[in-house]
């Protein structure tokens, strides 16, 4: 179990908040603000309750120097826009440049510290940098679940000196992933599309002793298919990792996970928009053509599946989806995710590398349980690893 806000006393307190604010950044705008807004709820709620709140983030990757362009000043002003109220900003996170902020702050305050990587000792987990960070607050806040993977000063050393707890964000995702998979309604099913295996080996590994069902989608689901004998023409296949998709399928059975592989499969022979299509068994695609697409046969298949299903977890597109027509099955199958969880009968949590643009697409990320933006995070979770970021606020 790990610690929550209601479970702490922050009036009067510095409260160190770890944030992501690794916002997408153009010629020094902010192009996207969802990962400030996301956080957002845990700041006010700190700086309503009278806590001095003090957030840490990193921008980008500077490699230990103070890289102007990478600065978080730009963030701090935003975040004050969104907040509604002015945001100090400190210009080192730690030393004088911090201190100058932080020792004038009243209660219901919020600062923010220049970003965390212009100090090397900041990805090298340094306990020491870790300690002047924690001795400039009274207690830690985590809300950065998109960088728990790794084991940052900031992210892991940091609570070994601090008492540490979940912000909302961090626990609101923490909550859906582990409704998810450690205790989840079944039967479960896991959507694994994309376009390889070969980097997600580790997650269809874990996924198929979890869940009931592992339905394979996207490019992958040729390797699967070629692996089994079936001749996939042009398409994007992984032809050397047949011995590996046979493990899978192997330890799938022994786990007693079925696995589900696409019955028809949309082809075309030239990968562009609009590029002529038609649509054949998974069995008889021509030797010059690509499967781009899983079929209607498989996208009724894959609702019906859903329908009996009390749990899906989502990672990836069941085909080329960014080229119409070609985002047909990820956008049929979305929406019957979406339908069935609006109607209460099904639990949806998804997210993960291009997962969070194709539900978008398909105009269904409104109606998901829960979508992580937490890329490699999210799948390392998917992998089955105990994140250190996590694992830090699990420790008391
Ligand atoms: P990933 O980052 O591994 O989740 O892969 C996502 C990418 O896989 C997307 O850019 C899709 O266009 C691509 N993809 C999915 N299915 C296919 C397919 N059948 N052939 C080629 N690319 C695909």
């Amino acid at each position: 179990m790990y610690k929550i806000l209601d479970d702490i006393d922050v009036s009067g307190k510095r409260v160190l908040v770890r944030a992501d604010l690794n916002v997408p950044m153009q010629d020094g705008r902010i192009t996207d603000t969802t990962r400030i807004d996301r956080t957002v709820p845990t700041l006010k709620e700190l700086s309503d309750k009278g806590a001095k709140v003090i957030v840490l983030s990193h921008f980008g990757r500077p490699k230990g120097q103070r890289v102007p362009e990478m600065s978080l000043k730009p963030v701090a002003g935003a975040l004050s826009e969104t907040l509604g109220m002015p945001v100090a900003f400190g210009e080192d996170c730690v030393g004088g440049g911090a201190e100058a902020v932080i020792n004038f702050m009243r209660p219901g305050d919020v600062a923010m510290l220049e970003n965390l990587r212009f100090h090397a000792e900041e990805t090298e987990n340094d306990t020491i940098f870790a300690g002047l960070l924690a001795a400039q607050g009274d207690l830690y806040v985590s809300d950065a679940f998109s960088c728990s993977h790794r084991a940052h000063a900031s992210t892991e050393a940091i609570a070994h000196h601090l008492p540490a707890v979940a912000g909302r964000l961090m626990q609101a995702e923490l909550e859906a992933l582990s409704g998810a998979l450690d205790n989840p309604q079944h039967p479960v099913a896991a959507v694994v599309g994309g376009a390889k295996i070969s980097t997600k080996l580790t997650v269809l590994g874990n996924l198929s002793k979890k869940v009931d069902q592992l339905i394979i989608g996207g490019g992958m689901a040729n390797t699967f298919l070629n692996a089994r004998g079936v001749d996939v023409g042009k398409s994007l296949c992984e032809h050397d990792m047949a011995d590996q998709a046979r493990a899978i399928l192997d330890e799938a059975a022994a786990a007693g996970c079925e696995v589900v592989l696409p019955l028809d499969a949309v082809i075309a022979r030239e990968f562009k928009e609009g590029a002529d299509s038609e649509t054949v068994g998974v069995d008889a695609v021509p030797s010059d053509a690509m499967i781009l697409d899983a079929g209607p046969a498989t996208v009724d298949d894959l609702n019906k599946r859903l329908a009996q299903c009390k749990t899906v977890v989502w990672n990836g597109p069941l085909g080329a989806f960014e080229i119409p027509p070609f985002d047909a099955a990820t956008n049929a199958v979305a929406r019957e995710a979406a339908r069935l969880t609006r109607d209460g009968a099904l639990l949806s949590v998804a997210g993960g590398g291009d997962t969070v643009a194709a539900l978008a697409h398909a105009g269904a990320d409104g109606d998901f349980s829960y979508i992580s933006t937490a890329g490699g995070a999210f799948l390392e979770w998917l992998e089955g690893k105990d994140l250190p970021g996590v694992k830090v606020l699990r420790a008391d």
